[in-house]
């Protein structure tokens, strides 16, 4: 599915808060297509909406299909750059070592993200990549902008996976119960 950009939004000059509701829109349709809800979006040096993405390494059977990759690969193509100095990335959830590292390589100027990860993020939970003395200077990250309503994203959709999976049990189990009836 190509990620497509709200009509209203592309001219606006956007704020933080808004930029990261968009993003949450994008975790939800990530979440109605069986993907873990992460969002992006990307604005350009003036605060302008360049491009948004939705998790789908399911959907593409690609560990590489993050949220920001699939938000940088748009933007980078659409501005046929693959750097994309000024540029803001907002993101739903704290960035993994690939996506910082893919982030860094665009020298973008900032990366906001909203809800920890405690696995897999590298912007202060596993590990702080970003504040790494030689590694970058380009990039600004802070974390936690609506950490809550990530979260709570993250939250539903692993509650309903876990129901939809106990239900299967359940009803595989009583499948087996008919099948070895006499
Ligand atoms: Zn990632």
């Amino acid at each position: 599915m190509p990620t497509s950009l709200p009509p209203q939004t592309q001219s606006e000059v956007l704020s933080d808060a808004q930029a990261m509701a968009l993003a949450l829109e994008q975790a939800r349709q990530a979440a109605s297509l069986g993907e873990v809800p992460v969002g992006a979006v990307l604005l350009d040096a003036d605060g302008r909406l360049l491009s948004v993405g939705a998790n789908r390494t399911v959907c593409d059977h690609d560990p590489t299909q993050h949220a920001e990759i699939v938000a940088l690969r748009a933007a980078t193509r659409k501005v046929g750059n693959y750097r994309l100095p000024g540029a803001s990335l907002f993101v739903t959830l704290e960035p993994c070592m690939m996506c910082l590292g893919a982030l860094m390589h665009a020298r973008l100027s900032r990366v906001v993200w909203a809800a920890a990860d405690p696995k897999t993020g590298v912007c202060g939970s596993v590990e702080s990549l970003h504040l790494h003395p030689t590694l970058n200077h380009h990039t600004r990250v802070t974390g936690g902008l609506m950490a809550d309503e990530a979260a709570q994203a993250l939250r539903d959709f692993f509650r309903q996976r876990r129901e939809q999976k106990k239900l299967q049990k359940q009803g595989q189990q009583g499948q087996s119960l008919v099948d070895g009836a006499p």
